[in-house]
């Protein structure tokens, strides 16, 4: 039913606007006549629930007819409170609505209403979003894995005209790796350079030219653009809608033909951007393209610190010990939102219970940040030498032809383990076996599942092996 909601709003409401609001909507659940749906921003968020929740529950309704209400979240959000880092300024009443929402330091719920800055915005004109007073240049830590990034991210900020070879300079990384620190950390350099600066992500460029064609403004939109100095886009990946790509492509072209400086961050290279015209893609990959790489151990151990000691300046008592950081900076690996999560999970830990954070505490809060190890590359072989000791015969024996109850059974569980462990075809697998026909493993497999929905012995015994495989 979810995908003929999500047909009909296509088109009712045509393919631009879909593209730019609902692509990304998703249906987490139903419950007693709440129908729970998901984006991945609170601007997207706030610009449904502001404009199109009567119609998405209207439209909703027409396919499940019990629904009587529509909610809307945010997805994924472990909500990261940003501290202020020492010697930053205080966020003021216009440091944006994640500021304020989190100024207890703790997570808060999703607003019901957007916040008045982001109304201000939706209601009146595209100002670019504003720039976040914590992540500039100099809260931004070096590693190996940033430092060339950083570099042309200061050049670009410091150095006006320096012609085509920066221009645009396009950042791609994964999910918390800093693309939206150093995009900020342009725009205040810039800024305080005295040149003009517009930041968009990709939902407030696309919010910019969709309300620009509502309200027939298209073309004040595109002067407006055009008449900076600096355009700094985030998460290009999300723009949709064939007409805003275009005026994407556009605007990034009247731009860089005219000496100016286009910055642009995604979480793909420009060659990947599916969903873009071939020749945008091209352009975008003109400039500078430059990967930001994995944080490693020690670059963590900085941003840990660092976000330790920014949450210290509003929490003195707050103590962690330099083991639990090293623990903490060594387990997780993903990102700098992470660590920031991590710490914001300590800090709430310790403030709850009134006590230290403790290793054991620690490694309790953090629990499901912890990325869990690269599954092992299981080995055909391994399974065999372990099944066979498991069983008490030998590893010749489960390659051998000999049809006896005593290894037919120990040889069936390998065939089984190595389908489900290993990414080898069936035919390989008959190979791996003393050169048995893939019909053969297939059996093998058939009747293996089976026994274990049968048999719950044989069913612990088979998890165990599989475990002792993957450890
Ligand atoms: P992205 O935009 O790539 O998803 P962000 O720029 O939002 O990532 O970074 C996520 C968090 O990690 C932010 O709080 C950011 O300040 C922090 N962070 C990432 N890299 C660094 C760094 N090199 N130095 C300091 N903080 C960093
Ligand atoms: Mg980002």
């Amino acid at each position: 039913a979810w995908g003929r909601v999500k047909r009909r709003l296509r088109a009712e409401l045509g393919e631009d606007v879909f593209a730019s609001w609902f692509a990304r909507l998703e249906l987490d659940c139903v419950v007693g006549g709440t129908a729970r749906l998901t984006v991945p921003t609170r601007f997207l968020k706030s610009w449904i629930e502001s404009h199109y929740l009567d119609r998405v529950l209207n439209t909703f309704k027409a396919e499940v007819e019990e629904v009587g209400r529509i909610e809307v979240g945010v997805r994924g959000t472990t909500a990261p409170v940003r501290p202020v880092a020492p010697g930053a300024p205080k966020p003021g009443p216009t440091s944006g609505p994640l500021a304020r929402l989190h100024a207890a330091g703790m997570p808060a719920p999703m607003p019901t209403t957007p916040a008045p800055d982001m109304r201000a915005e939706i209601a009146g004109e595209l100002n670019g979003a504003p720039l976040d007073a914590r992540l500039t240049f100099a809260n931004f830590l070096l590693g190996r894995s940033n430092s060339l990034a950083h570099a042309a991210a200061d050049r670009v900020a410091r150095h006006d005209g320096e012609g085509a070879l920066y221009n645009p300079l396009y950042f791609h990384a994964g999910v918390g790796l800093g693309k939206t620190h150093l995009l900020h950390g342009i725009g205040h350099a810039a800024r305080e350079a005295g040149r003009r600066v517009i930041y968009l992500t990709a939902d407030r460029f696309m919010y910019g030219f969709v309300n620009a064609l509502k309200t027939q403004n298209a073309l004040a939109f595109k002067e407006r653009l055009r008449g900076i100095d600096l355009l700094i886009l985030d998460d290009v990946q999300f723009i949709q809608g064939k007409s805003i790509q275009a005026e994407f492509g556009h605007t990034i072209n009247a731009l860089i033909d005219a000496g100016r400086q286009v910055v642009v961050a995604s979480d793909r290279p420009p060659t990947e951007l599916e969903a873009l015209d071939e020749r945008v893609r091209s352009r975008l990959a003109g400039g500078l393209v430059v990967e930001i790489g994995m944080l490693d151990e020690q670059l963590r151990a900085s941003i840990l610190s660092a976000r330790l000691a920014a949450v210290r300046v509003a929490h003195p008592s707050f103590e962690v010990s330099p083991a639990v950081a090293t623990y903490v900076a060594r387990a997780i690996t993903a990102n700098g939102r992470d660590l920031e999560g991590a710490v914001n999970r300590l800090l709430a830990h310790a403030t709850l219970t009134g006590t230290a954070v403790t290793m054991e505490t620690a490694e309790t809060a953090i629990r499901d940040l912890v990325k869990n190890r690269e599954p092992k590359r299981i080995k055909i072989e391994d399974i065999q030498k372990l099944v066979a000791s498991r069983y008490n015969v030998s590893r010749s024996d489960i390659l051998s032809e000999r049809r006896t109850a005593a290894v037919v059974k120990p040889r069936q569980i390998a065939m089984y383990l190595s389908k489900v462990l290993t990414l080898r075809s069936l035919p390989e697998i008959g190979r791996r076996f003393g050169g048995r026909d893939h019909t053969t493993v297939l059996h093998a497999v058939r009747k293996i599942e089976k026994l274990i929905g049968e048999d719950t012995v044989l069913g612990d015994e088979v998890e165990l092996l599989k475990r002792m495989l993957q450890d």
